[in-house]
Parts: structure tokens; C-alpha cells; sequence
């Protein structure tokens, strides 16, 4: 297999630092490097030790580089790809970890060399805190990574792509973008919708009901919300990314909660058991 001299990391918060942690000292590459836009951040990096070298210009980060893992919020994704581009080795292997994939294929394949092989990917795991001191080893560990190569990449490239997320412990899954879209838009991107949403309405409501539940907030509310604390940039642009996925599967849960509504204002308690006992046995199943 192919040998990787240098990986460069461009953007480095929560993935891509806890990517970088993983592959530490795991014989994978011989220098790493990792370029951050920002003078706070690129410090926060060199106090973690998670990367050789940290570069203050893409030029310098990408030179030479077989492996670029692109990780920033999926609307800086053109912007990125358009400065790296001019500086990037002729065989280079470009990929990335944006929770949506077909616009980002669209915007590489305009922009990217034929010779480099773009491979997509997004690692199933996550939490809701930002940047590279929110990263840690094992964030991946037992999780699945989808890949969406095109049909035109080298098949070595794409061996190396799924060795790297096979050290952080992930199995990698290989799947045509437009369905990746289509699973995360009612796995991870309406729960979110639903999560912000559900917390702007109790934000709306009177102060004095806002306080109580804030205080009275059980699990099931505090469990269920969690990920409307996620970061605000990343979430914006994933869902106008994915807006086609969204909507087609945002009609579906509107139908869905619509009969739900029916069947309480009927009193219709077979429907509500029927309903809670299937739900019960999928969501138990999530958990094996
Ligand atoms: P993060 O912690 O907020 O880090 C984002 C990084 O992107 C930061 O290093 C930031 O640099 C950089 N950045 C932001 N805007 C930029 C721009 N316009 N140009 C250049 N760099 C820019 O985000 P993350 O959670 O790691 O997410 C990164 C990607 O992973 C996103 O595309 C997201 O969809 C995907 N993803 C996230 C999760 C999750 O649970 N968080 C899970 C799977 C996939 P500075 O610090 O210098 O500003």
C-alpha cells in the first residue's frame, strides 16, 4: 500500500482533533500538520501536542501532503477547496467529515484537478461541544464511518482512506451520497430540528414558565434537548446543505405527528399503545 509521508488537517475543532489524537503515534503517517484560520485556535493546538506542525497559511499546510482531511463547517467547504487547490501534490488524496455529502461532491468535482482523488466521508459520532480541546481519543471507537467515493477514484486511495478510520476502531460503511443524505436527514438532522425547536418555544414562553423548566427539567427533557446546545455555524449550514433530505423527511414526521394529535384529541388509547409499544422495541434495539 501506498506510503502516507504527511497528513494535513485543514480546520481542526472537534473531529478533526479527535482524528488527529487517534492516529498519534500509530505508525499511519510520518509528520502531521494542521492549519487553523485562527491565531487563538493554532495556540490552543500547539499547547495540546496533537499535530508536528501548525500552519497559519493553507500554502504551507497542504504542501506536499498525501492525505488532506478537510473538517469546517460544510458552507466553508467551497472556500477551503478553492484555496488549497493550487498547492496541493499531484496524486493527493483529498477527503473529509461533513455531515452532508452530496452538495460537497458537487463542489468538489467543480473544482478539484481530475488527478486528485476526492473521497467523502463522515464519521457517526459527535457530541455537542466545539473546537480541538473538545476533541478526545476514542470519540470514534465502535462507530460506523460512511464513505461515498465516486466511481473514478484509485482503488488504493480508497484502502487508505478506510485504514485510517479502521485505527480510530470505526467500521466504514460505502454509500451512494444522495441516501447518506436522505438516512441523516431523519437520523441525526430533524432530531436536531426538533430539539431547537422544542427549546425556542419554552424560551418564548413567559419568564415565569421558562423558570420552572429550568428548574423542574427531568431527564427526559434535559436528555431529549441536549443537542440543542450543538453549535450554531455547523448546524445552519448542514441543514440548508441538506434541504431537499430535510423537507422530503419533514413531511413525512409532519403526517406522522398529525395523527399522533388526532389520536389524543380522540382519546383513541389503542392507537397510543399500538404506536409506544412498536417505538418501545425499535428504540430498545438502537441501544443493543
Ligand atoms: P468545530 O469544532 O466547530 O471546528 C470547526 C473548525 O473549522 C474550526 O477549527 C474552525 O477554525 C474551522 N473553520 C470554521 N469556519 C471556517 C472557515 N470559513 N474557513 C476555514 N476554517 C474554518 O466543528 P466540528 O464539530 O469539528 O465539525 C467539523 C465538520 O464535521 C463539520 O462539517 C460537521 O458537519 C462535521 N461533523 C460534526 C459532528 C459533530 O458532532 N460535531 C459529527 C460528524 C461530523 P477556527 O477555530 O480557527 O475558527
Amino acid at each position: 500500500m501506498k506510503k502516507v509521508n504527511k497528513i494535513t488537517f485543514i480546520g481542526i475543532g472537534l473531529i478533526n482533533s479527535s482524528l488527529a489524537r487517534d492516529l498519534k503515534g500509530k505508525g499511519f503517517y510520518k509528520t502531521s500538520s494542521a492549519f487553523s484560520r485562527t491565531k487563538k485556535t493554532r495556540n490552543k493546538l500547539r499547547k495540546l501536542n496533537i499535530v508536528d506542525i501548525v500552519e497559519e497559511s493553507y500554502e504551507s499546510a497542504v504542501r506536499d501532503a498525501d492525505i488532506v482531511i478537510v473538517g469546517v463547517p460544510v458552507a466553508a467547504f467551497t472556500s477551503v477547496i478553492k484555496k488549497i487547490t493550487p498547492y496541493l501534490k499531484e496524486d493527493a488524496i483529498i477527503t473529509d467529515v461533513g455531515s452532508v455529502k452530496k452538495s460537497l461532491i458537487t463542489i468538489a468535482k467543480n473544482s478539484l484537478p481530475k488527478e486528485i482523488d476526492f473521497i467523502p466521508g463522515h464519521p457517526i459520532a459527535g457530541t455537542e461541544n466545539s473546537g480541538p480541546e473538545s476533541g478526545f481519543k476514542g470519540l470514534f471507537k465502535n462507530g460506523y464511518c460512511i464513505l461515498t467515493p465516486g466511481a473514478n477514484i484509485r482503488k488504493e486511495s480508497l484502502n487508505i482512506i478506510i485504514r485510517m478510520w479502521n485505527i480510530t476502531g470505526m467500521k466504514v460503511d460505502i454509500m451512494d451520497p444522495e441516501y447518506h443524505d436522505m438516512v441523516l436527514a431523519i437520523t441525526s438532522h430533524i432530531p436536531h430540528i426538533i430539539a431547537y425547536s422544542i427549546v425556542g418555544t419554552v424560551s418564548n414562553l413567559e419568564k415565569s414558565i421558562k423558570k420552572e423548566v429550568i428548574k423542574y427539567a427531568a431527564s427526559g427533557f434535559k436528555d431529549f434537548t441536549r443537542i440543542a446546545a450543538s453549535d450554531p455555524v455547523m448546524w445552519r449550514d448542514i441543514l440548508i446543505s441538506n434541504k431537499k433530505s430535510i423537507l422530503d423527511m419533514l413531511s413525512i414526521f409532519k403526517k406522522d405527528l398529525a395523527n399522533l394529535e388526532n389520536a389524543i384529541k380522540r382519546e383513541d388509547s389503542k392507537f397510543l399503545d399500538n404506536l409506544f409499544s412498536r417505538t418501545r422495541l425499535i428504540r430498545k434495539k438502537i441501544n443493543k
